[in-house]
């Protein structure tokens, strides 16, 4: 069976942890769970937090000296009461035993980490929104080392290897099987129909003029700047109408070939990207080929903090479209 060998013990670890996750994701989607809010506003399913426990379970079994940053932590469980808490024991009751509250409480709070060194970056439902609406979600581990990511793994219940990129705007639920991407830095990306540990490699597309060019874009509008996006593919003369996804489904499509770009430009120019959103996604497009940048063609630095410091917005492509890209930002933001 083709695999990304060698994978050491730790790696296929995390790969069935994460495989396992995805599923438990997929699985709490079906049943319709009810949309939460936490006090950002942000909205909360009893699927993050289940996510969220079963990868901290993994990550404590294979490096408890390393510490993990993700997305949320055991404050949402005081915020929302017991019947949260008896929800997430519920589901995560099949992949870790009989645990207690406290235990519960313990293993979220594992990921209130400080990016340091060498940590892990976690997003368990990327895409919350989406993953309530039936949208694109992936669920998100990376392991950053000196300010960049060097394993990832990204569990795609919504995305398939194989299909045209006008098929992606929404998951036709029906005969999806998803997938699951892992890339280590120097050995490349690889995917495989989840639950099967049957892996190819993929590679980025080799589209190289921009007006045959497949973008993606943020369903969410409040997420970017759509007036400056939309300036952007018309200075860079991209024909096609983007295509709307959320999540790092985004970045998993142009490591797989299937859409060739997105750009990120901030709603408003003092946002700074959470590191969880696009550790794992990016390793995934460079390990394929492509190319990952902030919005002035600087690297991602995932050393700084819980968000980038020193990066504004993100451009990721097949690398053969990068600096065309980046030029036609240029003159976007000229007058
Ligand atoms: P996407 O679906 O690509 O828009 O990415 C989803 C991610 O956007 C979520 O995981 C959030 O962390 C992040 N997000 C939330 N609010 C904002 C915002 N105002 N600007 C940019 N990203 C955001
Ligand atoms: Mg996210």
């Amino acid at each position: 069976m083709p695999s990304p060998e060698p994978l050491d013990a730790t790696e296929g670890e995390l790969l069935r942890a994460v495989d396992q996750a995805t599923q438990l994701a997929r699985w709490i989607q079906a049943r319709r769970p009810s949309a939460r809010e936490k006090s950002d506003r942000t909205p909360l399913t009893v699927a993050d937090l289940a996510v969220q426990t079963v990868l901290a379970a993994a990550l404590e079994r294979v490096g408890p000296t390393d510490p993990i940053v993700a997305e949320e932590d055991s404050s949402a469980l005081r915020e929302q009461g017991d019947a949260l808490a008896e929800e997430v024991l519920h589901f995560v009751r099949p992949f870790l035993g009989k645990i207690t509250r406290r235990r519960l409480a313990q293993l979220l709070d594992l990921g209130a980490g400080t990016p340091a060194e060498r940590y892990w970056a976690v997003d368990p439902i990327d895409g919350t929104e989406a993953f309530l609406r039936g949208g694109h979600f992936v669920v998100a581990l990376a392991l950053v080392e000196r300010g960049r990511p060097t394993i990832a793994f990204l569990g795609c219940p919504t995305l398939d290897a194989r299909g045209a990129a006008d098929t992606l705007a929404e998951p036709d639920h029906r005969g999806l099987i998803g997938s699951l991407v892992i890339a280590r830095r120097g050995r490349g990306t690889w995917i495989s129909p989840l639950e099967a540990a049957d892996f190819t490699p993929v590679r980025v597309s080799n589209v190289a003029g921009l007006h045959e060019a497949r973008m993606l874009q943020s369903v969410a509008a409040s997420h970017i700047d759509a007036d400056a996006t939309r300036r952007f593919a018309q200075a860079a003369g991209i024909e096609r109408p983007p295509v709307l996804m959320d999540s790092q489904a985004k970045h998993a499509a142009i490591a797989m070939g299937r859409a060739d770009l997105f750009v990120r430009i901030p709603a408003t120019p003092d946002y700074r990207e959470y590191v969880w959103d696009h550790a794992a996604g990016t390793l995934a497009i460079e390990e394929a080929g492509g190319q990952v940048t902030d919005l002035a063609g600087r690297p991602l630095d995932f050393g700084a903090g819980r968000r980038f410091e020193q990066n504004a917005g993100v451009v990721a492509s097949n690398g053969l479209l990068h600096d065309a890209i980046l030029s036609a930002l240029g003159a976007r933001r000229a007058p």
